[in-house]
């Protein structure tokens, strides 16, 4: 009965039905700790409840206790009392805020662990990505030196600007590469007559006869057609001026700006694009070259007589085919009467548009415009069989397929 009540209601209730009436309440100071009853009235008794007192180790508990002390206890010992519980107060609550330090201690730990867990794990993710990169970009280096190698081996090392030391910025020579390796790519028989003879020149800059191809950089890549015939006994040169495009980064080596797998297929892809532009210019002074080989010329498309300049040429055959050709390509390349929103979409067609520029020779001193044309009808319509194929040409430009298959009879046969 008393265990019951006092699990119900506390010490205060079990000391007031033990002591019974309120008037005896004050006289009998009476109070239980933990199963066991203390009467304060009894000398010595204090130092057993302060004994007692240490086994508390819930705030809670002694709170309680406290206020059944207040209740019962007078005079000093209840004094006494109250100190020794306050100090019991004190120890606990103390004890509590270093257990609360320690905990929360570990708590921090815990999240400072876990955040550098995720440093690591966000780290080790970086340097798998940066490693992929980095792989990509070497097998992506790797397959464009080979394009340049295969392309020196073709036309001989790409020069720099002094005309002497190999072109150091591999970005240029990247572009140049896949220029030609798109020109090697193409199967038909008068372009690879064409690289053939060109490939059997690839030393003249050692030897100063022949050819040899100039890769500079400086002027922009869609006004990459400084190309320069320039006869000098049996040496020609051509240089084709290309601006690094943007997307290739402020320098190399190649690919050293890029920062992602997404931005690093970005530049690839820009450079294929940017490649079949290129591809044709070098074509058409890869044919000048091919042209001043084979005819001991500026680029005509017939063996040299010394007569052009009056254009009474021996080879009045040659001559005529060639005359028909221009007037086919000039036609073929200039806007119809009342071009309309037809014709203007003809204008756009790539081979409408290289053979409109034939129209941009004009007369110059000592040159009339059809001796300028003449020498370069061959490298235009050599661009247009680049960009459409020669069954193109064939339909499209009747004398044009008949003066190319001419040519090719001139030039020496792609070695085996
Ligand atoms: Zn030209």
């Amino acid at each position: 009965m008393v265990t019951s009540l006092q699990q119900a209601a506390g010490n205060a209730a079990v000391s007031r039905i033990l002591s019974g009436s309120d008037a005896v309440l004050a006289s009998v100071q009476r109070v239980r700790i933990k199963d066991v009853d203390f009467d304060l009235t009894t000398p010595g008794e204090g130092r057993r409840v302060r004994a007692m007192l240490d086994t508390y180790d819930d705030v809670a508990d002694v709170l309680r206790l406290r206020a059944d002390v207040e209740r019962t206890a007078s005079g000093d010992e209840r004094k006494k009392m109250l100190e020794w519980i306050d100090q019991r107060i004190d120890v606990l609550q103390q004890a509590r805020a270093r257990e609360e330090r320690t905990a929360k201690r570990a708590r921090d730990r815990a999240e400072r662990e876990r955040e550098a867990e995720h440093v690591r794990a966000d780290r080790e993710r970086e340097l798998k990505l940066a490693a992929e990169l980095e792989d990509r970009k070497q097998a992506e280096r790797a397959r464009l030196r080979q394009l340049v190698l295969d392309g020196e081996e073709l036309v001989g090392p790409f020069r720099g600007a002094d005309g002497t030391t190999p072109q150091q910025d591999d970005r240029v020579t990247s572009l140049f590469a896949l220029a030609l390796a798109q020109v090697r790519g193409r199967a038909e028989p008068l372009i690879r007559r064409i690289l053939s003879t060109v490939h059997r020149s690839r030393d003249a800059h050692e030897v100063e006869s022949g050819f040899t191809l100039k890769v500079l950089n400086g002027t922009s890549l869609s006004a990459a057609s400084g190309e320069r015939a320039a006869g000098i006994a049996n040496y020609a040169e051509v240089t084709i001026a290309v601006e690094v495009p943007a997307f290739l980064g402020p320098s190399t080596p190649l690919f050293s700006h890029v920062r992602s797998l997404a931005q690093l297929e970005s530049v690839i892809d820009q450079m294929r694009k940017a490649t079949p532009e290129l591809a044709s210019t070098l074509l058409h002074e890869l044919t000048h070259l091919a042209l001043h080989r084979t005819f001991d010329n500026g680029s005509l498309p017939y063996a040299a007589s010394g007569a052009e300049e009056d254009e009474d040429v021996g080879d009045e055959d040659a001559w005529k085919a060639t005359r028909d050709a221009v007037a086919e390509l000039e036609r073929f390349g200039t806007p119809a009467e009342g071009a309309d929103s037809a014709s203007a979409s003809d204008a756009s067609d790539s081979a409408r548009a290289i053979a409109s520029r034939i129209l941009g020779y004009t007369q110059r001193w000592g040159e009339s415009a059809a001796q300028r044309r003449a020498t370069e009808v061959v490298s235009h319509l050599i661009e247009i069989v680049l960009a459409k194929g020669m069954p193109y040409v064939e339909t499209h430009l009747p004398a044009g397929a008949r003066l190319l298959a001419r040519v090719e009879a001139k030039l020496p046969a792609p070695d085996a």
